[in-house]
């Protein structure tokens, strides 16, 4: 099959950006308006498509895919009047009388590529932020994904200016296509190796990028702490969308003694998530998006101390939730971003040693402590550094947002959410307005530099 050919298509989206349609703030309005219609119209359609690509359970549809997405048009067509002014700023003596202003201004065309754990929710949310911006946008969806992304690319059209919003699906050719061409501003959810290949092909043109990544997210569990509390925050978060969620922990640091004592916390945990039936016979939990991840997954289980669960089922893309015990830092588990239903436990002496371990990696995309004690919860933060960070809790900073959500070193770079969507999409535009009065003062600056000059 030929490689497509993108060219036409972004330059036409390019002469649509060019003639300032986008710019108005009504036109932003408006196509913020119509993605939350579109959510809210297709909300049964959207939960069809997710359990279709992934066994998504209906509950987590609605909450991930549907509420979250709705809740981030709502927030910017709250604030966008706000967010779209012009910023004043502190002014010198020159300047006094002058306008000194901070314009957002649109960057133009905007590519943004979505991964398929949360199909819905990480095509449409950074959508929002860009439109709020005024760009003109082309989404790739994940091809991983299948039906979500033929769902989006019926349903966009139906809904947004197709002018300016345009929907490319297919895999890695499409993809690799698309990059020839130049962008105002790419934005990329996945893995971190994709991100340098984002990355590279953005540095052919100067194009900006957010590159939103994963990483090895670290949980600490200090002894000061609720064990059976704490077992049902993380395991929440391991086991939602079967723990294929960028910030879901990826791994447990614990001393010997919470180890033994988290288990049995843990075992009440799963045991009451699932009514004390097997997880795969509930409704509420969700499969391995394909049999290559699946696999990948399986191998980690090789050799490995089964604490919970282990259970696999290939046919059915199946891992029970499982934690493993007694891990060592040199284990398959450890080499690599989980992204999956396993809760690896690594013993350590003490914070110290959690903070050299969490230190010689590379920096996580979100960080956790479970602790009463919260200078030592304070102290982990000042001595370790992670895209994002959360105490007795786990995912939870990801829904405020008035947080800026993003990575830091391999974990990403930008970050998005609420305001912060908007000031990813916008370029920051330093304005000084003079008037063509004053010529005194300003004459002091021309040539000739005479002596009296240089003793003013
Ligand atoms: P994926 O395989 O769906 O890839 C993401 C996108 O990259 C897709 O649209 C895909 O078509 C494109 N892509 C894949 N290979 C490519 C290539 N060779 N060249 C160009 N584009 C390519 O998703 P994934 O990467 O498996 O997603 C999982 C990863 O994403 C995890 O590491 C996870 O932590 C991370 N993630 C991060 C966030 C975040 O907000 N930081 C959110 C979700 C997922």
């Amino acid at each position: 099959m030929a490689t497509p050919n993108y060219s036409t298509l972004v330059a036409s989206v390019r002469k649509t950006f060019n003639s300032g349609k986008t710019k108005s703030v009504e036109w932003r309005r408006k196509q913020i308006q119509n993605v939350i219609q579109l959510i809210e119209d297709k909300k049964d359609e959207i939960c069809q498509v997710v359990k279709k690509d992934m066994r998504k359970s209906e509950f987590e549809a609605i909450l991930n895919e549907v509420t979250l997405t709705k809740n981030e048009g709502y927030y910017a067509l709250n604030n966008l009047d706000s967010w779209v002014k012009p910023e004043k700023v502190k002014k010198d003596l020159l300047n006094m009388s002058n306008d000194c202003f901070i314009k957002r201004e649109p960057y133009g065309v905007v590519l943004i590529v979505s991964p398929w754990n949360y199909p819905v929710q990480l095509a449409l949310a950074p959508l929002i932020g860009a439109l709020a911006a005024g760009n003109c946008v082309i989404i790739k969806p994940s091809e991983m994904t299948e039906a979500t992304a033929e769902f989006l690319e019926r349903t966009i059209p139906q809904y947004l200016d197709q002018d300016c919003i345009k929907v490319v699906t297919g895999g890695v050719p499409e993809i690799s296509s698309l990059l020839k061409e130049r962008f105002d501003y790419i934005f990329y959810t996945g893995n971190t190796m994709v991100g340098k290949i984002m990355m590279k092909a953005a540095a052919e043109n100067l194009t900006p990028v957010t590159l939103e990544l994963g990483g090895k997210s670290p949980v600490y569990i200090d002894s000061n702490c609720d064990f059976d509390v704490a077992a049902k925050r993380i395991l929440w978060g391991k086991f939602v969308n079967a723990g294929q969620s960028c910030i879901a922990p990826d791994y447990i640091l614990c001393t010997e003694e919470v180890q033994a004592r988290f288990l049995d916390s843990m075992k009440r945990a799963i045991q009451q998530f699932f009514e004390e039936k097997n997880p795969k016979q509930s409704d509420y939990y969700c499969r391995i998006v394909n049999i290559r991840h699946f696999h990948r997954l399986k191998k980690m289980l090789n050799g490995a101390q089964i604490a919970l669960g282990g259970a696999t089922d290939e046919q059915d893309l199946f891992i029970e939730p499982t934690v493993l015990v007694d891990v060592k830092p040199g284990d398959a588990v450890m080499q690599e971003e989980i992204f999956g239903p396993i809760l690896p436990i690594i013993t350590v002496n003490g914070v110290e040693e959690a903070l050299e371990m969490i230190n010689e990696g590379e920096k996580p995309l979100a960080l956790y402590v479970f602790s009463h004690d919260k200078k030592l919860a304070k102290r982990i933060l000042d001595c370790t550094s992670s895209g994002s960070a959360c105490i007795n809790d786990v995912m939870v900073q990801f829904g405020l947002n008035t947080l800026p959500f993003g990575g830091v070193g391999h974990s990403g770079m930008g970050g998005y959410h609420g305001k912060h969507s908007f000031e990813t999409f916008s370029h920051r535009r330093s304005c000084l307005m003079k008037a063509l009065n004053m010529e005194s003062v300003n004459g002091l600056r021309y040539p000739p530099y005479t002596e009296r000059k240089k003793n003013f």
